[in-house]
């Protein structure tokens, strides 16, 4: 872990472009409660295949214009150079200075991987193209991609992203410390030494945490599973259980020196802001 003690602590909280009226009023309310704890940034994800392209652009530049410093997520699967190209140019025309660039995945009936086959050749080109008008953050998976050959070779793919012009990383949620300290020594012993946030996802929905989880490779520890399942219906033991786990491992991984922490708080300001006074940031 020596090699992201030099890096003073990045706070930061992920949200989602909503889908309804009633979702965008939502989102206001709160992410103005969350920027009371004064994140560093603000991201926004963006639908594979340019899905929410249109909503994305909306909550950025919204947000934007609120004075919110905002990292706007840019997925590369199945769009064109032209599609990244023009976007980018309007982020940079409303100020943004940092993305989190990502290959995305291909949604089920979309045929055309499109120009980029990976989140590497996004960087690449978004440092040819820009040059260093950003700041670029990939995404990092202490489990391992779901896709990847191999342990090593999703390792190498990291490599690849940094070697491209990748600033900075933040990782896939996990509630297992040790793969991600097992994977910062890993990029060690590669000679890397960038910041690599952990992600954190605090538990609310047991079944839609199983969902997610299953799609993205994160695993939950069996224990978890099960002290979870035993609650059923029961939201308050829930959080309650969530709470304490998701707090226990942020204080550990703090103290064993990760370089801040990125909270995914699915447009939620409650049980992040709960983790957020515990730890006492
Ligand atoms: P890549 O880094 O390109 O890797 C994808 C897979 O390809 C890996 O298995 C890798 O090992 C393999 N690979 C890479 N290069 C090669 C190569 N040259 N040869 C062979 N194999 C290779 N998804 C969204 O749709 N929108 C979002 O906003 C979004 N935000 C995210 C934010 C974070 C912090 C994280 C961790 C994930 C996010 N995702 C998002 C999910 C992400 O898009 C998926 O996990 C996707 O499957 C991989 O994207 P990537 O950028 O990691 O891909």
């Amino acid at each position: 872990m020596e090699s992201q003690k030099k890096f003073s602590p990045t706070y930061s909280f992920e949200l989602f472009p909503p889908q309804s009226e009633l979702g965008v009023e939502k989102l206001r309310v709160a992410r103005k409660k969350l920027a009371q704890l004064k994140p560093k940034f603000f991201s926004v994800t963006f639908g594979a295949g340019g899905s929410t392209r249109e909503r994305t652009l909306e909550t950025v530049l919204e947000m934007q214009s609120e004075g919110y410093s905002v990292a706007p997520h840019i997925s590369c699967i199945g769009s064109t150079r032209k599609n990244i190209c023009s976007i980018l140019e309007t982020y940079q025309a409303a100020g943004v200075q940092q993305l989190v660039a990502l290959r995305g995945d291909i949604p089920s009936g979309m045929a055309q991987a499109g120009e980029f086959r990976y989140a590497s050749e996004l960087v690449k080109y978004i440092r040819e193209a820009f040059g260093q008008a950003f700041h670029i953050e990939v995404a990092a998976y202490p489990e391992c991609h779901p896709q990847a050959r191999s342990y090593k070779a999703d390792l190498e793919n990291f490599h690849r992203k940094m070697e491209a012009g990748a600033d900075s990383a933040i990782t896939q949620y996990f509630y297992n410390a040790d793969a991600y300290f097992y994977f910062v020594e890993s990029c060690e012993s590669m000679g890397l030494s960038v910041p690599i946030v952990p992600g954190i996802m605090p538990i609310n929905k047991f079944s839609q945490l199983v969902r997610f989880s299953d799609a993205c490779g994160a695993e939950i520890p069996r224990w978890i599973r099960k002290k979870l399942e035993g609650y059923g219906d029961d939201t308050a033991s829930i959080h309650a259980f969530g709470l304490d786990v998701v707090t226990e491992m942020c204080e550990r991984l703090l103290k064993e020196g990760a370089p801040g922490l990125h909270f995914y708080t699915m447009n939620s300001s409650e049980l992040t802001s709960k983790i957020w006074q515990r730890l006492g940031i």
